[in-house]
């Protein structure tokens, strides 16, 4: 299965990365110790094999956030003002594809590694397509009502954020290629799970996720606080639905796209 060599390698390189990325600002305290937990579960018990849709998400996204150059001032309102991923937003990306890993481990089965890339396809076409949807001023819809919304809310879309939700879900499968021999098919079924798994997270972002009312500035936002205001007024959605629950669920609807798709084509 494994042994204590590996495991130790990968919590040694989870710790690296999880430290480099605080200091540089990617991560908080809290989040870099959630990525030094996924990281050393996955690379200790995944290998190489596994380790490399992770980074290529993770690196991928964290530069993303990092040069994202903010001139656009009405996505900024939207936006935490602390860009750097907290505890809760890794253990949002990262707790399927973990538990992915756990349970290849035990029943290795050949589908846990497409189930395990389609979600990180997921998480990743979310993260791109809301870093890249928000870069510059453009047209943004709300995914349910089709009605022009402000861009930032949750649950718009913007034909400039579905192309970056698929270079995000592109990179992940693309880098899987290195290690992993994906036939062409079941290629194109993670590239889909993962674009389909983004719009999952804006469908839920336009329904149930928890919305807020700035009292200060009127604006409709997805975070407690807003504008340095302590009171903060409940608008809609179901009070325990908020973004990290969301895109935990959108990362677990990239894994279920595609057990739908290797349930109906069964050739593995
Ligand atoms: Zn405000």
């Amino acid at each position: 299965m494994f042994e204590i060599n590996s495991l130790s390698i990968g919590a040694l390189l989870a710790f690296i990365i999880s430290y480099v990325s605080y200091k540089v600002k990617f991560l908080t305290i809290g989040g870099s110790v959630g990525t030094f937990i996924i990281g050393a579960i996955i690379f200790g018990l995944g290998g190489i094999i596994w380790s490399v849709p992770l980074l290529s998400f993770f690196i991928s996204s964290s530069l993303l956030t990092t040069i994202n150059p903010h001139k656009n001032f009405e996505v900024n309102d939207y936006l935490p003002k602390n860009r750097s991923r907290n505890f809760y937003q890794v253990m949002a990306n990262g707790t399927i594809p973990t538990l992915i890993v756990i349970l290849n481990l035990i029943w290795d089965k050949p589908f846990f590694i497409y189930l395990y890339i389609s979600s990180i396809a997921a998480v990743c076409a979310d993260t791109w397509g809301t870093e890249i949807g928000t870069w510059n001023k453009t047209a943004t819809y709300n995914i349910l009502t089709m009605k022009k919304t402000n861009q930032g809310e949750s649950g718009g879309i913007s034909i400039i954020g579905t192309i970056g939700s698929l270079s995000g879900a592109l990179i992940v499968t693309v880098s899987s290629l290195i290690y992993i021999d994906l036939k062409f098919d079941y290629l194109l079924f993670v590239i889909i799970s993962g674009v389909a798994g983004s719009l999952v997270d804006s469908i839920l972002g336009a329904s149930i996720q928890v919305q807020y009312l700035c009292p200060k500035c009127g604006k409709t936002v997805d975070q407690k606080k807003h504008c340095n205001a302590e009171i903060i007024y409940y608008k809609s959605g179901i009070r325990i639905i908020n973004n990290d629950i969301v895109n935990l669920v959108a990362g677990a609807s990239g894994s279920i796209f595609f057990f739908i798709f290797y349930l109906t084509f069964n050739t593995l």
